[in-house]
């Protein structure tokens, strides 16, 4: 499942005539068996073993190509760590406050929330975001284990 992915996203990496480098690649792999939404910083330290000449600019780099070719999304949460979502279907997020571990789900798209918003703002709305605030079960285990 995740081969086949990998070699779609390739192919559409070669169509947009897109060098695929090792980096690059194993970037791509990376992004796409991993569920957990990394930070750049986070893909940069699960690679470094691998390419010890590579930098967190590099994977900056990567992923600024991958997302220029819509084969990953960028979730910014205002502060410096940016995650990176290779999940480019609509979907919406669940996120553990403990943790910070944000997990896929899936809900038909609310479109009538995007046409109230126009009607109501007068905006020309282009999408929306919506995310689900909570404790994972892995944090719940966890602070069930504390209290014994
Ligand atoms: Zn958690
Ligand atoms: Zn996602």
């Amino acid at each position: 499942m995740a081969a086949e992915k990998l070699q779609k996203a390739i192919d559409t990496l070669k169509e947009a005539g897109v060098r695929i480098t090792p980096q690059r690649h194993a970037v791509l792999d990376f992004l796409l068996n991993s569920m957990v939404h990394p930070t750049a910083d986070e893909i940069y330290k699960a690679l470094e073993g691998k390419f010890p000449n590579m930098s967190v600019a590099t994977v900056y780099n990567n992923l600024r190509v991958l997302k220029e070719n819509g084969l990953v999304r960028e979730l910014t949460y205002g502060d410096a760590s940016s995650r990176f979502d290779c999940n480019t279907s609509d979907h919406y997020h669940v996120i553990c406050n403990e943790c910070g571990k944000i997990v896929d789900f899936h809900y038909p798209s609310l479109d009538e929330v995007e046409k109230l918003a126009q009607q109501v703002t007068g905006f020309d709305v282009s999408n929306h975001r919506l995310e689900v605030y909570g404790t994972c079960p892995e944090c719940q285990e966890a602070k069930k284990e504390q209290m014994h």
